[in-house]
């Protein structure tokens, strides 16, 4: 009986084994097919600007003895590769924080600071479009983590707030922090999200309408960056939208262990 038993339970085990195996080899399937998008959309969104770069290299070439076509295809010419070196900039900061080998989560971060560099980035071309920057951000929350990619994350998403509203409306930006977990939102009045795209904004390369992203020099990679980076340090970011008044983006972290008030860290004595 003894012997049936073990039996059993070896068989058991083995089925268990082949599952994991099965799953894993599903898992390691699926991110290849993960990749192999990755390289198809980069190579697609690459293109473009590769394509518009050289035409305006010939072009500038052609109206060579008018300067004010020379100046007007020059003009051109650095915004394309300003363009092209910020897709690529993007693409590598999302293949290593995907690689999970970006994060090295053992600084301690004022949440507060973050934020406040965040919109200090945005003020100007918020300020040309008549937008007002409104921040709370005092709450003296802390996180541990990596102080650059975060500040990537955050004004990824000011900086969408800012680009995807109305002239003269605002902007709303709120740092909380309760029971443990860091709330920062990003409030705007803008043109919104309808529910469909709403599912997908976090894709990579995902806009919800080519052109009017592409006014705004996107590339559909800001808010991937930002997803990647938030669970990479534990958290998740979340968005609410009603189309033409509105969208709510929340990023939630958790908060850095506090010390025990006995315990005041800063005490050489002890
Ligand atoms: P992009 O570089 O195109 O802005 P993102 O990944 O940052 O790419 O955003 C994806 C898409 O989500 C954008 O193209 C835009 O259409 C939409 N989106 C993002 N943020 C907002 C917002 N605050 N209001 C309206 N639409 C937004």
């Amino acid at each position: 009986d003894a012997l049936l038993q073990l039996h059993v339970r070896i068989a058991r085990l083995g089925t268990r084994f082949i599952m994991i195996l099965a799953e894993d080899r599903t898992e390691a399937h699926r991110l290849d097919e993960v990749r192999r998008d990755f390289v198809a959309n980069i190579s697609h969104e690459l293109k473009t600007p590769i394509a518009s770069v050289s035409l305006l290299a010939e072009a500038l070439d052609q109206a060579a003895d008018e300067p004010p076509m020379v100046r007007r295809f020059a003009h051109r010419l650095s915004s394309e590769s300003s363009r092209l070196a910020r897709i690529t900039s993007e693409i590598i900061e999302l293949s290593r924080l995907q690689a999970h080998d970006a994060l090295r989560p053992d600084e301690l971060i004022d949440v507060d600071d973050i934020v406040a560099a965040a919109v200090d980035q945005n003020r100007i071309v918020a300020e040309a479009r008549g937008i007002e920057v409104a921040v709370k951000a005092k709450s003296k929350a802390q996180i541990y983590g990596d102080p650059a990619l975060l500040l990537v994350a955050v004004n990824n998403l000011v900086s969408n707030a800012v680009s995807y509203s109305n002239d003269n409306s605002r902007v709303g930006i709120g740092v909380t922090c309760d029971k443990g977990i860091v709330e920062i939102a990003v409030i705007d009045q803008g043109i919104g999200i309808v529910e469909d795209d709403l599912e997908r904004i976090f894709e990579r390369f995902y806009r919800v309408d080519q052109a009017r992203s592409r006014n705004t020099g996107g590339s559909g990679l800001g808010l991937s960056i930002v997803k990647h980076t938030v669970q990479n340090h534990g958290g998740e970011v979340r968005a609410w939208s009603r189309p033409g008044r509105g969208s709510t983006f929340v990023i939630r972290l958790p908060e850095a262990p506090q010390l025990p008030a006995d315990e005041p860290a800063t005490d050489p004595l002890r």
